[in-house]
């Protein structure tokens, strides 16, 4: 009997008093044995295995694979050099060593709290984690199958809670979760000992490119992958319109998320994966034939990719020439020249809480004033509207203000609420934008407003600001627009209410979708509710723009929404006159806008609210679509240059592989 089954044995029965020692002993022996068996196997006839999941952004990525940990922590790549078995050895060994302890400590505290048996469950933990033969046949793995320390611990841990899962007896089957606690800690301890600052996908972590496979990725280590060696991503979590999927957008990088769980010890151990961002499928290990098919696929999805920079310089209006103003969202200054590139009439919607996720502290005032400022000169005189911070308390870097985790986060203290909250947070904001006020056209905007009040207390905190600086002396703009993002049904309720506070509306559907709908835009088990097209959303974006009209308020619509062609017809037809969108779908928008008259816009719309299911709303909005006489872009008349540089390979559209 090897010993960490045999320590597996020890542990008590749930209470039941009964000694089940010969059983486990004996079943649970077989795992370490097969499981290597398997192993090698497994690694040598890959089975290819497809997947479908929700597409984000859209591309083809092929690539190996950089599977990270099935509850998300980061982890090391799985291939080692031989030059660092010596390390991944001693890496293996301290953490036993300190996993040990703990559950030790666990085990003597348990005693006093608990009582003896449920010390002795924490026993049994530390003597498994103790066991040589885990020990042996991780670092066996290590040595022979050069992975790293968190895999080969992962590999044999999780195939004895296979094999135990696999037992009919309850009892059996149950020791799994103790096995997995196990490995718990010790990939916590090797968590600790981790040499990157910034984890696995920090900057200068990759040494070469991959695909990134894990079970979600938060917006900040999204916003830190490196569109170079990252060269796509799929997630287990994650639902369309996440600030995940937003940035993986933003940064071009071909992802799917919300595959359900698919990350067991076969996909991590896949060598190649396809992600499709287009259809939202993911293959792993795919056949010869289906990378050929994929490659082939994206090489012609780059060649049939309708050249839309004939577009660039003509305005964007109606077939009827209405003027619609089409402008760009973004999260990096480095999306600017992007924006300019496809003639964008402006940034419709600037996300600045990427200042405060990339770093462990707040931004001074400065340091904010400077990248305000740079994104105004560098926008040349065009609208910049800059929306002040839009964050979960969860996500406060340095804790929260509350210091208390919130059982519903998005229902909680984020966003305006938080900032009015922090007033001095708040106010280091609002001075840095003051200040930038002076050097362009800034337009502000506060996130997530839910009562008149709450507008009115945050356009009086922005008042008292500006006295502030008006009184040290501090050059600062004057007369900026301040608008309300409308993202709570109870705001476009109250819109005419609202409206006479504001000096522009700006509509953030993708919360707006999910407060209307209950259905949490990031939980992928409840993306079938959460749609643009139903009914309800589209009333509450009406009543919004009626309530506007009589004060021939502005009002824009920032939410993805606003970058599907498929809406855009509607969305003109509601009576929208401003759309911002990822500046990659500036083009295909504009080409629709362009082939439709208002009349048209206006009677779809009618006819669209009258129906009773996004089904059927999608489907009317389909045909519509089909049947628009596309305005095809003249021969390239493109009048603006090109002001950065191609990012290399994997630009939307080709192989990033
Ligand atoms: C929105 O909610 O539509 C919006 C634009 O804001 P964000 O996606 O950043 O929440
Ligand atoms: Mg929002």
């Amino acid at each position: 009997m090897n010993r960490l089954t045999a320590s597996c044995s020890s542990l008590p029965n749930n209470g039941t008093g009964s000694n089940r020692t010969p059983e486990l002993g004996s079943a649970a022996s077989e795992p370490l044995d097969r499981e290597s068996t398997d192993v090698t196997h497994s690694e040598r006839t890959p089975v290819m295995r497809t997947l479908r999941g929700i597409a984000v952004s859209p591309g083809i990525a092929v690539g190996s694979v950089l599977a990270l940990d099935p509850r998300g922590r980061n982890l090391p790549a799985r291939s080692i050099s031989q030059e660092n078995v010596k390390t991944e050895l001693a890496r293996l060994e301290s953490s036993l060593l300190e996993a040990r302890s703990e559950a030790e400590a666990a085990e003597a505290d348990a005693a006093v709290r608990l009582g003896p048996e449920y010390a002795a469950i924490l026993g049994a933990h530390a003597r498994m984690i103790d066991d040589p033969t885990l020990r042996q046949k991780a670092a066996d793995r290590i040595r022979h199958e050069l992975i790293s320390a968190e895999h080969a611990v992962i590999e044999v841990l999780e195939a004895v809670a296979d094999r135990l899962h696999s037992f009919s007896d309850a009892h059996l089957s149950a020791r799994a979760a103790d096995v997995h606690d196990i490995l718990e800690r010790i990939l916590d301890r090797l968590a600790n000992a981790a040499d990157h600052p910034h984890g696995v996908l920090g900057p200068g972590s990759l040494d070469r490119p991959c695909v990134v496979l894990t079970h979600d990725l938060s917006p900040s280590q999204t916003a830190r992958l490196d569109p170079d060696r990252v060269l796509g991503f799929a997630t287990e979590a994650g639902g369309p319109t996440s600030h995940t999927a937003i940035v993986a957008a933003a940064l071009e990088i071909p992802a799917v998320v919300g595959l359900g769980p698919f990350l067991d010890a076969a996909a991590r151990r896949a060598s190649q994966v396809i992600i499709d961002g287009d259809e939202g499928i993911v293959v792993l290990d795919p056949d010869p034939e289906t990378l050929e098919k994929y490659r082939q696929a994206s090489k012609l999805r780059s060649e049939l990719r309708p050249d839309l920079s004939g577009l660039i310089g003509l305005p964007g209006e109606t077939r009827d020439h209405q003027a619609i103003e089409l402008l760009g969202n973004i999260e990096f200054l480095a999306e600017v020249d992007i924006c300019k590139l496809r003639g964008a009439a402006g940034i419709g919607l600037f996300r600045t809480e990427f200042l405060y996720l990339n770093s462990d502290r707040p931004p001074t005032e400065d340091e904010q004033y400077e990248v305000y400022s740079s994104l105004l000169r560098s926008m040349q005189g065009f609208p910049v509207t800059i929306r002040t911070l839009d964050l979960g308390a969860d996500k406060l870097p340095g804790g929260s203000p509350s210091e208390v985790a919130e059982p519903n986060p998005s229902l909680g203290l984020r966003s305006l609420r938080l900032s009015l909250q922090e007033p001095s947070l708040f106010r280091t904001q609002l001075r840095a934008l003051l200040r930038a006020a002076a050097l362009g056209d800034l337009r502000l905007m506060f996130p997530l407003v839910s009562t008149v009040a709450e507008f009115r207390q945050a356009r009086k905190m922005l008042h008292d600001v500006a006295d502030e600086l008006a009184r040290d002396g501090v050059d600062c703009g004057t007369r900026i627009p301040v608008g309300a993002m409308i993202e709570v049904p109870a705001a476009a309720l109250m819109a005419d209410h609202l409206a006479k506070e504001v000096d522009f509306f700006s509509i953030g559907t993708n919360d707006l979708i999910q407060y209307t709908l209950a259905a949490d835009r990031a939980n992928e088990n409840v993306a079938y509710l959460y749609n643009a097209a139903d009914p309800s959303v589209l009333r509450l974006l009406r009543m919004v723009v009626e309530a506007a009209r009589p004060r021939k308020l502005p009002v824009n619509l920032c939410g993805s929404m606003g970058g599907e062609p498929l809406f855009t017809p509607l969305l003109l037809g509601l009576g929208l006159k401003q759309l911002s969108m990822p500046p990659h779908q500036l083009l295909e928008v504009k080409q629709v806008v362009r082939s439709i008259s208002m009349s048209e816009a206006v009677a779809l719309a009618d006819t669209v609210l009258r129906l009773d299911s996004a089904e059927l709303v999608t489907r009317h909005l389909r045909e519509t679509f089909n049947s628009l006489r596309v305005d095809t872009a003249p021969e390239s008349t493109a009048t603006v240059e090109p002001t950065c540089k191609p990012r290399g390979p994997g630009r939307r559209g080709e192989p990033r592989s």
